[in-house]
């Protein structure tokens, strides 16, 4: 682990995704938002594993939301939000919080209880091999000692939820 700057990771990595996912069709397109807290400090992380849980994240949240605009077509604003923050936890530890939600297709309940299982999608073949997410928990968990949350309505949004301890490097 190292002294790790979320903000510009989770930058970095959403350019990433978004810049990736043109490379590979011109066609595609989708607003982002983002709302990084100044005062957030940098954290013991392993930038490495963030990184690629968080395009992981954006991947998912890109896809999502080209799903739903093949549906809904003009008028649909497909939009990614991202943003972090300290937060503290019940027991009183100081923690990062980094969100990352979409307005995309959402996530159906009998998806829902299956998208940590390692090798499970529902994308069709060569699309996805259904380990980010599973991939995504244990770096989170296991790898940080962190949380790896979700929220989502079917057909309306899906919003994933990293928590981080800060570590010993509190600022
Ligand atoms: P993959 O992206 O290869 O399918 P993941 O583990 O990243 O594998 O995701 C597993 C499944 O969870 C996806 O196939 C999809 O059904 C669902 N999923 C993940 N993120 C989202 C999202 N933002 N919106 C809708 N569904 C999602
Ligand atoms: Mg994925």
């Amino acid at each position: 682990k190292e002294p790790t700057d979320i903000n510009a990771l989770a930058d970095e990595y959403l350019r990433l995704s978004y810049h990736g996912l043109r490379a590979k069709d011109k066609s595609f397109n989708a607003g982002m938002k983002t709302s990084f807290d100044p005062e957030l400090g940098k954290i013991e992380a392993i930038p490495q594993d963030l990184g690629r849980v968080l395009l992981n994240l954006f991947n998912n949240s890109f896809y999502a939301v080209t799903e739903k605009k093949k549906l809904l077509g003009e008028g649909y604003e497909p939009t990614v939000t991202v943003n972090t923050k300290r937060v503290v936890s019940a027991s009183g530890a100081d923690l990062v919080q980094i969100m990352v939600e979409d307005n995309g297709t959402g996530i159906p309940q009998k998806v829902l209880d299956k998208i940590y299982q390692p090798f499970f999608t529902t994308k069709p073949t060569g699309q996805g091999t259904g380990l980010g997410l599973s991939m995504s928990y244990d770096i989170i968990t296991k790898g940080h000692g962190g949380d790896l949350k979700v929220e989502t309505a079917e057909g309306e949004f899906a919003r994933f939820i990293i928590t981080l301890p800060v570590g010993n490097l509190q600022s």
